[in-house]
C-alpha cells in the first residue's frame, strides 16, 4: 500500500503542475474555491462540538401511513417516485416528506432556458428549493433521474430547511460535498437510475459506509438531517481532523471541475479511508473496504505495476532509475 502511495503523491505532483497551467488561462475560480472549503471547514471544526448529537423529532404517527398517502394529492409525475421510494425506505424515514408532498410543486424548463442556464455557466439539471417546496427541473433529457435525485433533497428536508447532510453550524455550511454524494448514491440505489452524477463522491462515500455496523443507520441520520451521527460513527476509528479532511475533499470534488485533481484526490482519499478502517480490526469491514478499493481502475493498475516491480531483477533496474 505504501507503493501505492507514493504513486500518488507522484500523480499529485502532476496536478500542481496541470493546476499551475489551468491556472495560466482560466481556473482561478478554482484555486478559490477550493481556499474558501478550506476556510470554512476549518471554521466548523472550531465550533462543531458545541452541537450535540440530537435526534430531530416528529409529531406525525407512522401508523397510518397508506391513509394519509392517499389523502395526499401530488403531481403525476411523482406517482412512480413516491411508489418506489415508500417500498424501500424504513417507514420512520417516510415522516419527513408526508408533510412536504401535500403541497410540492415542479417546475420543468424549456430548451431556450436549459440553454441560457448553461451559457451562464450554471450547470445545474435541477434544484430543490425548500422555502418555496419547489423543485425546478432544467434538464431536457433524462429528467425523471433528476426528479427522483431532487425528491430525495425534498425527502430529507426538515423544517429549519437544511436538507440530508448539509447543515448550518451558526453561520457556516458543511456537509455539501456528503449530502450531495449521498443523495446521488441512493438515487441510484433506490430508483435504478444512470449512474451519471457525482460519482467521485458515491465512491468515497461507499466506504465511508463501513463505518456504520449498519448501513441503515447512515440513511436514517440523513433522513433526519443528523450530520453529527456520522461525525461520532467515524470518531469510532478516524480523529476530528480527517473527518474534515474528508468533508472538505468531499465539497472540492462538486465544486471544482479540474478532472485530473479530482481523480487524484479520490483515490487518495479512499486509501486514506482504507487505512482508518484498518484501525476498526474487524476483517468484514476490512475486507469490504479492499474490496471496493479494488474496483478503481487506476488503483487495479498501479498494483499490477507493483506485481511486476516485486520481481528481483526488474526491482533493481527500477532502483536503478530512480537513483
Ligand atoms: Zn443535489
Amino acid at each position: 500500500m505504501t507503493n501505492i502511495i507514493d504513486i500518488i503523491t507522484a500523480l499529485s505532483s502532476l496536478y500542481m503542475i496541470t493546476t499551475l497551467i489551468d491556472n495560466l488561462f482560466e481556473t482561478p475560480k478554482n484555486l478559490k474555491t477550493l481556499k474558501l472549503n478550506k476556510q470554512r471547514n476549518m471554521e466548523a471544526y472550531n465550533i462543531i462540538d458545541k452541537f450535540p448529537n440530537t435526534e430531530v423529532t416528529q409529531n406525525q404517527t407512522i401508523d397510518d401511513l397508506e391513509n394519509i398517502l392517499q389523502n395526499l394529492s401530488y403531481p403525476n409525475e411523482l406517482k412512480e417516485i413516491i411508489i418506489t421510494f415508500k417500498n424501500y425506505i424504513d417507514p420512520i424515514n417516510f415522516q419527513v416528506c408526508i408533510n412536504r408532498l401535500t403541497d410540492l410543486k415542479i417546475n420543468h424548463f424549456d430548451l431556450i432556458h436549459d440553454i441560457k442556464k448553461y451559457l451562464q455557466n450554471y450547470l445545474n439539471d435541477g434544484i430543490y428549493l425548500p422555502k418555496e417546496n419547489t423543485i425546478d427541473i432544467y434538464k431536457i433529457f433524462d429528467k425523471n433521474s433528476v426528479l427522483s435525485h431532487e425528491f430525495l433533497h425534498m425527502a430529507s428536508t426538515l423544517k429549519n430547511q437544511t436538507s440530508g447532510f448539509y447543515t448550518k453550524l451558526d453561520s457556516c455550511w458543511i456537509g455539501n460535498g456528503l449530502d450531495e454524494g449521498y443523495t446521488e448514491l441512493l438515487n441510484q440505489r433506490i430508483f435504478n437510475t444512470k449512474k451519471i452524477s457525482y460519482t467521485y463522491n458515491i465512491e468515497i462515500i461507499k466506504i465511508l459506509e463501513l463505518f456504520f455496523d449498519n448501513p441503515k443507520d447512515m440513511e436514517y441520520a440523513y433522513f433526519h438531517n443528523n450530520i453529527f451521527k456520522v461525525y461520532h460513527t467515524f470518531l469510532k476509528y478516524g480523529t476530528k481532523k480527517e473527518f474534515f479532511l474528508l468533508l472538505q475533499t468531499l465539497d472540492n470534488l462538486i465544486e471544482t471541475d479540474i478532472p485530473i485533481y479530482k481523480k487524484v484526490i479520490t483515490v487518495k482519499t479512499k486509501i486514506k479511508l482504507y487505512d482508518i478502517i484498518k484501525r476498526s480490526n474487524d476483517k468484514n469491514k476490512i475486507l469490504a473496504a479492499k474490496k471496493l478499493l479494488e474496483k478503481d481502475p487506476l488503483i487495479k493498475f498501479i498494483k499490477n505495476k507493483n506485481l511486476i516491480k516485486s520481481k528481483p531483477i526488474k526491482q533493481y533496474k527500477y532502483t536503478k532509475h530512480n537513483s
